[in-house]
């Protein structure tokens, strides 16, 4: 089922991929902010769209990971500082054909990770060198870094807004990765594992198979 939304300032029928989940989408012809509301899909805020991924990647693009078919929806891009640099890292709405949602995220630090929300007890920010509890047993905070989203398309399953913060915190289990997020007052819990490059270059298919970190000289080159 191939929903779309009508856009409410240019009329454009906006693909609704992520369905219920979705709350908010840009449009791909004017750029405008809808989100989710009560009394239907409203204006939200008007944003510029640069759509700056390092990635060759794109709305609407399918590719099988680990026996999963998955259609990318949206796309956010963040910025961060930590420890004296700067930090940047992409992350990818998607969902299966069996109708699962994940993120896949990407930075040149941590490479690709393949992330869904899970529940959480967490009620209060952790602090690195703390433990936390996972479905899968007690988790290691690691780090963490105030992360600030620069830039979105497609559809996202928050209302997303330009400039807005988060905090992020990294906690490890063995080979699983968790990250818990902490922004507007909110917390969520995220839990997946890294993905080799190779894999997610045979996925989508990456026309240029140019190494990754030549992407990323190019890209903060610029
Ligand atoms: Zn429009």
């Amino acid at each position: 089922m191939n929903n779309v939304i009508p856009c409410p300032s240019c009329s454009f029928p906006i693909p609704n991929g992520g369905g219920e989940e979705t709350a908010l989408v840009v449009c791909p012809q004017c750029e405008a902010s809808v989100v989710r509301t009560t009394m239907g899909w409203q204006m939200g805020e008007s944003i510029p769209v640069e759509f700056r991924s390092i990635l060759p990647l794109t709305i609407g693009q399918e590719g099988h990971l680990r026996g999963e078919l998955y259609r990318i929806l949206g796309w956010g891009f963040y910025g961060g500082y930590a420890d004296g640099r700067d930090y940047h890292w992409e992350e990818w709405w998607m969902v299966s054909e069996s109708g699962d949602y994940r993120f896949m995220s990407y930075s040149p630090d941590e490479g690709f990770l393949l992330l869904k929300e899970i529940p959480s007890h967490i009620t209060r920010p952790p602090q690195v060198g703390q433990t936390i509890s996972t479905p899968s047993g007690n988790a290691k905070v690691v780090d963490e870094i105030r992360g600030e989203l620069i830039d979105f398309v497609g559809e996202l399953p928050w209302k997303a807004s330009l400039g807005e913060a988060s905090d992020y915190y990294t906690a490890m289990q063995d080979d699983l990765y968790f990250s818990v997020e902490c922004g507007r007052g909110e917390m969520a819990l995220f839990g997946g594992y890294p993905l080799e490059e190779e894999e997610v270059e045979n996925a989508f298919g990456f026309e240029h198979r140019v190494p990754i970190w030549h992407r990323v000289k190019r890209f903060f080159g610029r």
